[in-house]
């Protein structure tokens, strides 16, 4: 498994990193909140992140509750060194899948991280809904890679469909050229967010000229926004 370790304590990050790396996993490390956060939503995909909760810069809760809300699915262990149900909720409530209390032993995490990746595994395999997303009589099936204007089919690249699900996903909220990249983009952290103004420019040429529309509105400073009537 690919797994990144956040922990500020760098005996025991050196000591998992060592542990894990013996027992066959790829193992990345931050001793920091932020720098956690930033491999985390960046150098991945991991299989599982293992997360303190006291570090330094960015707490542990709140790294996962951001990543759970940029849509993250990775499974999160938190460690913890604070005993007590407060802090087991708090971890919890933000997103994490399981807790553990440390001092523990490698065979514990271990079974633990097997357990937490195939309870991911499972759930990924689960059907999903039907993905249709819709802006008035705008359609777009990401599954699919279909999107039409009233009957009328029109054909997107894969990444004009990425940014368009992007937008159509969070219908009326302005979402931030950053956000389309990291979500659309495969290694968002080395591309310029002003690319997203090129495929925004030519899904308007697709989706909204032909038709009279302005669907895709611009939020000055910020990024773009769907109308949720289409346009
Ligand atoms: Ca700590």
């Amino acid at each position: 498994m690919r797994i990144l370790v956040v922990e500020d304590e760098e005996s025991l990050a050196e000591s998992l990193r060592r542990g894990l790396s013996a027992d066959g996993h790829r193992v990345e490390v931050a001793h920091d909140g932020h720098r956690g956060l930033e491999l985390a939503l960046t150098g991945g995909p991991y299989d599982v992140v293992l997360l303190d909760l006291m570090l330094p810069g960015l707490g542990g809760a709140e790294i996962c509750a951001r990543l759970r809300a940029h849509g993250d699915p990775t499974p999160v262990l938190v460690l913890t060194a604070r005993e007590g149900e407060r802090d087991e909720a708090e971890g919890l409530d933000a997103g994490a899948d399981d807790y553990l209390t440390k001092p523990f032993s490698f065979v514990v995490l271990g079974a633990r991280l097997r357990a937490l990746v195939r309870r991911a595994a499972t759930a990924s395999t689960e059907p999903a809904e039907p993905a249709e997303l819709r802006a008035g009589d705008l359609f777009l099936d990401p599954q699919d890679r279909r999107c039409r204007r009233g009957p009328h089919e029109i054909e997107l690249t894969a990444r004009e469909l990425g940014v368009l699900a992007c937008l159509m996903e969070r219908p009326g909220r302005a979402v931030a050229k950053q956000d389309i990249l990291d979500e659309v983009w495969d290694a968002p952290h080395d591309i310029d967010p002003n690319i997203v103004e090129v495929y925004v420019s030519s899904l308007r040429k697709k989706i909204d000229a032909p038709f009279g529309r302005r669907s895709i509105l611009t939020v000055h400073g910020t990024g773009y926004r769907m109308a949720p009537d289409g346009g």
